[in-house]
């Protein structure tokens, strides 16, 4: 199989430089909760509707009725409101300063995150990478997706985070952008309905061996992806 790095290698090749999600960790920390169960379609029509108020002392202002408004896009709007007041609250407690959060141990922010009603494991995870700038591995449906078809085995996502974080630098830069290949890999080829024929890493891919052997992929259309 191969490892961690020499799959992001391969996701980097095929794809190139992924984007970061925001420079502002507080837009991270409502767009991650707003994208939760939702397109990311929504989530930009939320934030278009936010506009300049996307930040602590704007969302502060609102009351209860045009947050929710904003946000219905996303839908959950109550409960997405309330968490999100409850982040901003946990984010004052570090004087909105994301590099002062970041002085904390990264397992004690992730248990202070995962306090917050509405907050699991997928957004803790996201909000410690994007907005505070501390390695812990995001994993999500798309990365189960992705190592489920790789042929991994992996029986949980406690081996899953073991795989990427013991087999990588522990950078959050880096982790930020390997979920950003993933993400973008799932969303071209990886899909509900893979499609294999330009797959940068269909070399590796125990679905795809299965599917060539069998004869429901044509081996002329597989893109070569022994090498970066
Ligand atoms: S070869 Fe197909 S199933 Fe395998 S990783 Fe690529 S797109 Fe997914």
């Amino acid at each position: 199989m191969i490892s961690a790095e020499g799959l992001y290698e391969l996701l980097l090749h095929g794809y190139g430089q992924p984007r970061w999600w925001s420079e502002d960790p507080f837009t991270v920390m409502v767009q991650a909760i707003l994208v939760q169960n939702t397109a990311w379609r929504n989530v930009e029509k939320a934030s278009a509707l936010i506009g300049d108020m996307m930040s602590p002392d704007g969302l502060g202002r609102m009351n209860e009725e045009e947050m929710e408004s904003l946000i219905r896009p996303c839908g959950f709007q109550k409960a997405k409101a309330r968490t999100i007041r409850s982040v901003a609250e946990w984010f004052r407690t570090y004087s909105y300063d994301a590099a002062k959060a970041s002085d904390n141990p990264t397992a004690s922010l992730r248990s202070e995150l995962l306090d917050i009603k509405g907050i699991g494991e997928e957004t803790a995870d996201a909000i410690l990478v994007y907005a505070i700038r501390k390695p812990s591995f995001i994993i999500d449906a798309y990365t189960r997706r992705l190592l489920g078809r790789l042929g991994y085995g992996f029986q949980d996502d406690r081996e899953i985070r073991q795989f990427f974080e013991a087999g990588i630098p522990q950078d959050a830069r880096l982790y930020g952008y390997f979920h950003w290949l993933i993400l973008d890999h799932c969303i071209t080829c990886c899909r509900k309905t893979a499609i294999c024929d330009h797959c940068p890493i269909a070399a590796h891919c125990r679905q795809a061996s299965t599917a060539l052997a069998i004869g429901s992929i044509d081996p002329g259309s597989m893109k070569s992806t022994t090498e970066p």
